[in-house]
């Protein structure tokens, strides 16, 4: 079975910064729409300055990547999404402990304690148009795919796919969490920035467990 070291979880800081930026003017154009077209520059900020430090500090196990990259997000970025992401990676971190080696199992646990975390921190419920909304999905499809025994890529695939999926899903919605909570029925119609983000972050877990 496939066991995930600090270097799996740092090439996937890296694999999502270098997407993150890809896909940039994408996410400013969505947070234009319905924020304060700032989402795309944030988190490029935030994940190169994640990178960096992980490619300075090196950290030895999977939690204290994740513990490394959350401190640097909460750090660097101003907007709401980096203390949302921060504790996502910090909780998830937190659960992973001190173990050098990290199991399918375990990753879905993280994961879901990444979502609770930016549950608790923001208060947003699934349907409230944010993050939560590709976030909670992935929990979700991650934990049953590793129970049903698929391997780690395919488990991946069903988690970045669920996620892609939920962020779609926003377009409708009308927003009740964050800046686009303020346009009121004008923020449906598009879909969330921090819930596309949190897409490309799922789908760049797949892409580092396929190399
Ligand atoms: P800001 O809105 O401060 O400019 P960003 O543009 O970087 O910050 O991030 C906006 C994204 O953050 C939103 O698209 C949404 O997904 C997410 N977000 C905002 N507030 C909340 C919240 N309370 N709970 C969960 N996610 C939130
Ligand atoms: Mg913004
Ligand atoms: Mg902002």
């Amino acid at each position: 079975d496939a066991v995930l070291d600090a270097g799996f979880f740092t090439s996937w800081i890296v694999e999502a910064a270098r997407l993150v930026r890809a896909e940039k003017d994408r996410l400013t154009r969505l947070d234009t729409a319905i924020g304060d077209g700032d989402h795309g520059t944030n988190l490029d900020r935030g994940l190169s300055a994640a990178a960096a430090a992980l490619a300075e500090r090196r950290p030895a196990v999977p939690g204290a990547v994740l513990a490394l990259a959350g401190s640097t997000l909460i750090r660097k970025v101003g907007g709401a999404s980096g203390p949302l992401y921060g504790t996502a990676l910090r909780e998830a971190g937190r659960t992973l402990g001190e173990s050098p080696e990290v199991s399918p199992a375990e990753l879905a646990r993280a994961l879901r304690a990444a979502v609770d975390g930016v549950r608790s921190l923001g208060s947003a419920a699934e349907g409230d148009k944010t993050m939560v909304d590709a976030l909670a999905p992935a929990a979700g499809a991650l934990a049953r795919a590793v129970q049903e025994g698929l391997d780690l890529p395919a488990a991946l695939e069903a988690a970045a796919s669920a996620a892609g999926a939920g962020a779609r899903a926003t377009v409708p919605l009308e927003a009740r969490k964050g800046r686009a909570s303020y346009l009121g029925p004008r923020s449906a119609g598009h879909e969330d920035p921090g819930a596309a983000s949190s897409a490309l972050l799922l789908r760049a877990l797949h892409t580092v467990a396929t190399r």
